[in-house]
């Protein structure tokens, strides 16, 4: 096992101290008794696979007399290699939540009030699947949409398939990774994967661009981060705020919001200009290069001072660093990638200057994942929808192309336009699964809008989110302790298959996922797609065709193959699934669509005078707007504050601890948040953690606590490439609370 410590992993996170004293305070949760558990005594541990967020990091938990007490990491796993995160270890508080939904729930008033009608889930169910038959008959199965998030949607998609629906999205693409995969795809015809395929382990230089790893919690990542700084690894960090994994870092470059294409393009520059790129990987993989390399000329690190605010000197200083150390020089692709609309293309400044150092498919760079060969059900084959998908039409030009060439999956964005337009055709039904939709997309007025104009809104969750608060339909899902999921067939360095299983039963009358889309398909009447009666049932074919069997899962949580060669060093044959089967320094298909071949600069709109931009990022201890009434996660961090610069702070008149309004450029104002007034962020900027400042009723422990960030994202720049909304682009100004 690896050597880095429990101490030093905690300190890169940044939240350790407060989690370990809010998992202290579990004996201050109320003890809810596990049905069927009553008179169980002593203690038994179950494997199973953590669901705080979609990392699925493999889990043991315990219980005692009945009632759950602990989870903690499966030494087993390649992911967790024994040790949750923070947030994984609060997972106890997903079961134990008193915010959580209990009943299926008919709405009894207008929507968005909040009033609600208890039902039975024959009702509940009963009402979505006559409502669907309606919304088909009328408009077309194609007309209700599934917008879902992880591992959990897997049931549901099925049914929405074998409804005839092709319209499914998951906010993770276009409000998320999207552009960075695209960026990645188009440079080397595969994207990054998820858990990402950086070998940040064996890193010698570890580059972030406004990635703060340890504040976005990913376990292994984090784990392997605490590994690389510990065995020495340089860390360069170009951020407007100093964060956690700033403080690690041998050179901080403040760098201006909006401007890491500049300083993306002047790093190229110096490796090329100097010769210091990796000739032999770049003649032997690249194409394109010479036009690359003419197109990049001008951008000098002088260029790029004023642009970025960072002098030449040290862009030339790190330029040198990271070839110093190539080809283990990991520029990391980051996650959260939708910032200023140009975003696909600076992900593709970053695949560029990877492929410059060569550290695609080398040790310390980005290594081939494997997984395991598991067949998929022998379900009958779905329907043929009628028409395509809404979400990202073919434009009007004649072209024949679609409006975002490049969006390799669905548009949530796109869904909800076609949903408020009803172009190319109307959209009247979403059902939503697991993700807080009125949080997670940008403008919460089009989203309003949207569902305004639907006949049906489903929300099935373990919470009663915002988006709940809007739907017509409520479905209380059992908490990830509480029930089955697909299995997770993982593509890592060593290939293995996981399993989430029952610990505890639900504490009410919550269901698992796969339950609730097998009763709505059935009630659809697509009982033929599911052929299975339980879930057990489907988990032992599945695993039975790869030769392994589902009672080994249940005992062991998880089976690994072996590990098979994962560097071009070990062998693995350098392919790229590009149009010239090559690393693609100039992109034909991007200029055949009109677009620039190699990433250009754009400086981004300025706010109005005296504003601040408002950026948002992770916690630690919370995954997006689902956990903060989870009791012991809110214990470690019950509200957001917003980072202001000190200097700044006092000139608006605020000091830390005040509590102030922040006001949109379109006028939109967020409840009040506390001030954090720190040299730590450059003064052209704030920032705050996503995810609070909860309005729905249902949220006990979370309402009203901090600010929204997303109720203050009215404006988006969509990504021309792939559909992506850069949301960093809107300014606020602070109102003091008196
Ligand atoms: S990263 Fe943390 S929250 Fe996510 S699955 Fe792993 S332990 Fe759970």
């Amino acid at each position: 096992m690896n050597q880095v410590s429990r101490r030093r992993f905690l300190k890169i996170t940044g939240a350790g101290a407060g989690v370990a004293a809010a998992a202290g305070a579990l004996g201050t949760l109320p003890r809810l008794r596990a049905a069927g558990a009553a008179g169980e005594k002593g203690q038994r541990t179950v494997p199973t696979i953590c669901d705080l967020c979609f990392w699925k990091c493999s889990a043991i938990a315990t219980v005692r007399d009945g009632v759950l007490w602990k989870v903690e990491g499966n030494p087993e796993d390649p992911l967790s290699r024994g040790r949750l995160c923070p947030r994984g270890t609060g997972g106890v508080g997903a079961h134990f939540d008193t915010d959580r939904l209990r009943a299926p729930l008919l709405r009894a008033s207008v929507r968005g009030e909040e009033r609600w009608t208890e039902v039975t889930w024959d009702e509940a169910l009963g009402r979505v699947a006559e409502k669907m038959k309606r919304i088909a008959a009328e408009h077309g199965p194609e007309a209700v949409a599934l917008f879902s998030h992880g591992i959990g949607g897997t049931f549901l998609r099925h049914t929405m398939k074998a409804f005839g629906t092709p319209n499914s999205a998951a906010p993770s693409f276009a409000q998320c990774r999207g552009p960075r995969d695209v960026g990645f795809e188009l440079t080397f015809g595969e994207g990054i994967g998820s858990p990402e395929r950086t070998d940040i382990r064996n890193a010698r230089c570890l580059v972030l661009v406004g990635s703060h790893l340890g504040e976005n919690m990913h376990n292994t990542q984090v784990q392997e981060f605490a590994d690389a700084v510990g065995s020495g690894a340089t860390v360069i960090v170009a951020d407007p705020r100093f964060s956690i994994a700033a403080s690690k870092a041998k050179h901080y470059l403040p760098v201006k919001p909006g401007t890491d294409i500049a300083l993306l393009l002047a790093w190229m520059n110096v490796l090329v200009r100097e010769g210091l790129y990796d000739k032999e990987y770049v003649a032997a993989h690249g194409f394109g290069f010479d036009a690359f390399a003419a197109e990049i000329q001008p951008f000098t690190p002088e260029w790029a001072w004023p642009e970025t605010g960072i002098e030449p000197d040290t862009i030339r200083e790190t330029a040198r660093e990271m070839a110093r150390h190539r080809p283990a020089t990991l520029v990391h692709p980051g996650r959260h990638a939708t910032w200023y609309g140009d975003d696909a293309q600076r992900s593709r400044a970053i695949a560029l200057l990877d492929a410059l150092l060569g550290s695609w498919g080398r040790k310390g760079g980005f290594y081939q994942p494997a997984s395991m060969d598991v067949p998929t059900y022998p379900y009958p084959p779905y329907p043929k929808p009628q028409r395509g998908s809404v979400d990202n039409p073919a434009r009007e030009d004649g072209s024949g192309d679609r409006r975002f060439p490049f969006a390799s999956e669905a548009l949530t964005t796109g869904i909800r336009e076609a949903t408020i337009t009803g172009k190319p055709y109307p959209v009247k039904g979403w059902v939503v699964y697991a993700t807080n939709l009125i949080q997670a997309l940008p403008n919460q007025a089009e989203t309003i809008e949207a569902i305004r104009a639907l006949d049906l809104l489903v929300a099935v969750d373990v919470v009663g989110s915002e988006i709940a608060g809007w739907a017509d339909v409520v479905l209380p899902e059992a908490a990830y302790l509480e029930r089955y999921d697909e299995l997770d067939v993982e593509l890592f360095r060593e290939p293995f298959v996981s399993l989430r299983q029952p610990v505890v039963a639900p504490p009410a009358d919550q269901k698992p996922n796969w339950w609730i889309a097998r009763e709505l398909a059935l009630k659809l009447g697509l009982g033929a797609y599911y052929p299975w009666k339980t879930i057990e049932e489907y988990l032992d074919r599945r695993l039975t065709g790869a030769g392994l069997s589902l009672a080994t899962l249940k005992e062991k949580g998880l089976v690994k193959g072996p590990r098979p060669p994962i560097y071009y060093e070990e062998g693995v044959v350098p392919e790229f699934s590009t149009p010239s089967k090559k690393i693609e320094f100039y992109s034909v298909q991007l200029k055949e669509k009109g677009f620039d071949p190699v990433p250009r600069f754009t400086r981004p709109a300025a706010g109005p005078p005296g504003s601040f931009r408002l950026l948002f990022g992770r916690s630690p201890v919370h995954t997006f707007s689902r956990t903060q009434t989870n009791p012991v996660l809110a214990q470690a961090m019950g509200e957001n504050e917003l980072w202001v610069n000190a200097d700044a702070a006092a000139r608006a008149g605020v000091a830390t601890g005040d509590r102030v309004r922040l006001r949109n450029q379109d006028g939109v104002v967020s409840s009040p948040v506390r001030v954090r007034a720190t040299q730590a962020i450059r003064p052209d900027c704030v920032y705050m953690v996503h995810g609070f400042g909860h309005t729905a009723k249902g949220l006990r422990r979370a309402l009203g606590r901090g600010a929204s960030d997303a109720q203050l994202l009215t404006r988006y720049a969509t990504d021309p490439l792939m559909g992506g909304t850069g949301m960093n682009v809107n300014f606020v100004t602070l109102e003091r609370e008196a």
